[in-house]
Parts: C-alpha cells; structure tokens; sequence
C-alpha cells in the first residue's frame, strides 16, 4: 500500500514537473517577440519618508502581459529574460520608460527620483554606462534623479569590474542602491567596496519583527548604514506594526503594500490625488 501511494505521489510530481517545464517553455518561446509586440509594462510603487510624511520616490517593476496567459511576475520571467539575453533590450525599454514618465511627473510638480531594477547581465554588455547617458540624455531626465537597484548576488561575478562600473555610473550623478540587502553571502563585506547611496533592507527583516534578534540587527544595520551616510528603505511594510517597530529601530524610510501597491499610472493619479500631492 505504502509502495502504491509513493507511486502514485510521484507520478503526480512528475506531472507537476512537467506542467512548469511546458510553462517555461512556452514563456521562452514567446519572450522574444514580446517586447517588440509591446507586451511589457511598467507599474510603480511608491517609497514613503514616515518621519517627514511624504512621498519618497518611486520604484518602477515590470510586468508582461501574455497574449493568452495573463499578467506575468517578473520572478517568472526576468530568469528566463537573463538566460536568453533579453533582460539587456528589456531593459533599455524599462529605463527610457522610467526615465520619461519621472520627467512626466515632474512636469506635473512631482519631484520624486525613479528607482530601475538591475540584472548583473547588464554590467557583462560593458556597454551600461553608456546605455543609461543616452537613454537619459534621450528622456532629457538629470542624472540625480535615477537610481539602479542591484542585488548582492553580483559578488558572484566579476567583483571588481562591477565596482568600475557603478563607479563611473555615479559619477554622473546616478544614484545605486543595494536591493534585498542582508539575504546574500556577504552583505557587510559588500558595503566596504561598493559604493553605494542606499540600503533596501528586504523584507525578510521588516517581518517577524517580534523576534529581539531581528530587531538587534535591524537596529544595527540602521545605524552603519547611517555612519556610512547610506540611506535605509524597508522593503515589504505591510501594517503599522511594522511601521511602528521600524520607526523605534531608527528607519524613516519605507516601501510595501501598506502605503501602496505596484500602480499603474492610472492608479497613482488616484492614489497621489487622495493625498494631496498632486
Ligand atoms: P524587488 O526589486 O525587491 O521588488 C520588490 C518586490 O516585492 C515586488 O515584486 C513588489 O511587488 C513586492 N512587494 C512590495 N511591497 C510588498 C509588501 O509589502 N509585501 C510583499 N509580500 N511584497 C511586496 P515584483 O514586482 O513581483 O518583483 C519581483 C522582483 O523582480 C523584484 O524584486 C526585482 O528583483 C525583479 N524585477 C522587477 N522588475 C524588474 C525589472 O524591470 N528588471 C529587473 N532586472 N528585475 C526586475
Ligand atoms: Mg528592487
Ligand atoms: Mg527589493
Ligand atoms: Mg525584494
């Protein structure tokens, strides 16, 4: 009997497994043309200063509307996208994107930096540099109000040709922030050789925060960072008690789904109408 249902669990696995590699399959298949089908967007959430009560800026992530599938996350594809080489054209499109709808905002009266996420796929084309001046040389966008999110996993690559990189990005005034920061290998190590002008505490810490060991560490990072004079963000704020709690740790920045979802620009008019920033 014990043999029979071990069978039958794996037989379901496998068709499990086979439903995810037809998926992927599929998505590959229809990546390519994707971008030039126009079947890409970008939604924003909004960064909130909760010392100052005040907009922050805005993160732009992107979406893939499949034709027959729905909306894709980008955890399902942007793997897919770094594989295939896509993410380096996708991501052209995101930044001028981006680029333009910051200034779009800005001709409104909103003065908020825009935050773009980055695939280490990008620092490989050697060529990223000169992509982002163009692209906000194009979008007519000052340099100070975009910010490169890049993640911790880069240390896997080439560690000292990344630091090159970011450095001559933010020679030109673009501004680099450590995405996830604290779930990678060496977290503390990287902030003594990256240079970098913000921290995204992920949210792993901003939850659960009933645990004093979070809270020790938490607390602690707040204060580095602050003699390293980096910005913090929490990332994943979803109630007031996390609110609350991050503000006693000393953080004053926050991001999650309690000041507001990923928004299409629709939304936002909204969401900044209801508190009267626009
Ligand atoms: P990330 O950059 O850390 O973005 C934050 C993710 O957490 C977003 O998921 C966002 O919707 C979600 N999130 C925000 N607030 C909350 C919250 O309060 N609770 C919870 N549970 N989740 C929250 P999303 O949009 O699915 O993006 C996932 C990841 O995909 C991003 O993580 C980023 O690494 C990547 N990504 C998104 N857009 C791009 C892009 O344009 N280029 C690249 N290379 N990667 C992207
Ligand atoms: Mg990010
Ligand atoms: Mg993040
Ligand atoms: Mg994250």
């Amino acid at each position: 009997r014990a043999k029979g249902a071990g069978k039958n669990r794996y037989c379901v696995y496998s068709e499990e497994m086979g439903k995810q590699e037809l998926r992927k399959m599929e998505l590959e298949k229809d990546l390519h043309p994707a971008l030039d089908n126009e079947q890409f967007f970008l939604v924003y959430q909004p960064r909130w200063n909760v010392k100052e009560n005040c907009l922050a800026g805005w993160e732009a992530l992107i979406r893939w509307n499949h034709p027959r599938l729905g909306i894709i996350s980008p955890g399902e594809f942007i793997p897919i996208a770094e594989e295939t080489g896509l993410i380096v054209p996708m991501t052209d499109w995101t930044l001028k994107k981006a680029c333009l709808q910051c200034r779009e905002w800005q001709a409104r009266g909103v003065l908020e930096p825009i935050s773009v996420n980055l695939s280490v796929r990008l620092f490989q084309t050697g060529s990223l540099q000169k992509t982002v001046q163009r692209i906000l040389d194009e979008a007519g966008l000052d340099p100070q109000w975009l910010e490169l999110e890049i993640t911790e996993s880069m240390v896997l690559y080439d560690i000292q040709e990344i630091i090159r990189q970011i450095e001559g990005i933010r020679n030109m005034g673009v501004k680099i922030s450590m995405d996830d920061f604290g779930t990678g290998y060496s977290s503390i190590g990287l902030l003594d050789m990256i240079p970098l002008d913000t921290l995204k505490l992920d949210r792993l810490f901003t939850n659960n925060l009933e645990s004093p060991t979070k809270r020790a560490i938490i607390s602690a990072i707040i204060l580095m960072a602050e003699n390293l004079h980096l910005e913090v963000i929490a990332e994943g704020v979803e109630n007031q008690e996390h609110v609350d709690f991050l503000l006693q740790l000393g953080c004053r920045n926050m991001q999650g789904y309690f000041y507001g979802r990923p928004m299409s620009i629709e939304q936002i008019d909204e969401w900044m109408k209801q508190r009267s920033i626009i």
